[in-house]
């Protein structure tokens, strides 16, 4: 049977567990083999908005985010490939690597909500099933003609900008990440005001 791919993009600055439950739903949901979170080299949509955390910083939390747990795993396709990071060339480079695979792209409402903005996004559609994850406040308006399903995951309202905003303020992120993304980011000083 051809493997059935998830795949989970996101800048992930910080991972947390609003990311984790959606993909852990989606995977159980689907019965997808893996999920494949694909942290975002630069994300063309936030260019420029702020300043990123280095890709490499990102990518070993959202290793540390996913490690022991069955069927997640970091990917670092798009930091390998360089520059900016389009779905559509990420989604061609696995099925190249895999013949035969099934790919799910999955989404949360707020990125389903922009996906006809995307970079070649028929490309997207022809090369992957949507799958969008509700999302509180964001409620999903798709494009006529582009295809998906809906998975609901429970709504935490967790994002990165909040983390990122509490660890400036010295306010506790315990739970909201897994405890391995809080000693990385603790460790490493991210997120600190004036840094
Ligand atoms: P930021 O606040 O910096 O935009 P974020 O929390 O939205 O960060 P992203 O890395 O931008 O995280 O999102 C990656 C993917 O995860 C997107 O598809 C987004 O819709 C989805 N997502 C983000 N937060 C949640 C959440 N709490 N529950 C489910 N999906 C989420
Ligand atoms: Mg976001």
């Amino acid at each position: 049977m051809s493997e059935r791919l998830g795949v989970f993009g996101g800048t992930f600055d910080p991972p947390h567990v609003g990311h984790l439950i959606a993909a852990a739903d989606v995977r159980h949901e689907l019965g997808l083999d893996r999920i494949l979170m694909v942290v975002a080299n630069e994300p063309w949509q936030k260019l420029g908005s702020r300043d990123l955390t280095p890709a490499s910083d990102r990518l070993a939390m959202v290793r540390a985010a996913v490690a022991g747990v069955d069927g997640l795993e970091a990917s670092a396709i798009e930091i390998e490939r360089g520059g900016t990071s389009y779905t559509a060339d990420t989604l061609a480079d696995l099925a190249a690597a895999r013949p035969g695979v099934q790919l799910y792209l999955i989404l949360g409402a707020d990125a389903a909500a922009g996906f006809t903005t995307w970079e070649r996004y028929e490309d997207v559609v022809a090369q992957a099933r949507l799958v969008v994850v509700d999302r509180p406040g964001a409620p999903v308006t798709l494009a006529e003609g582009v295809p998906w399903q809906r998975i609901a995951a429970p709504r935490l309202e967790i994002s990165s900008t909040d983390l990122r905003r509490r660890v400036g303020a010295d306010a506790p992120i315990d739970f909201l990440v897994p405890a391995g993304v809080v000693t990385y980011i603790t460790e490493h000083g991210l997120y600190r005001v004036g840094r």
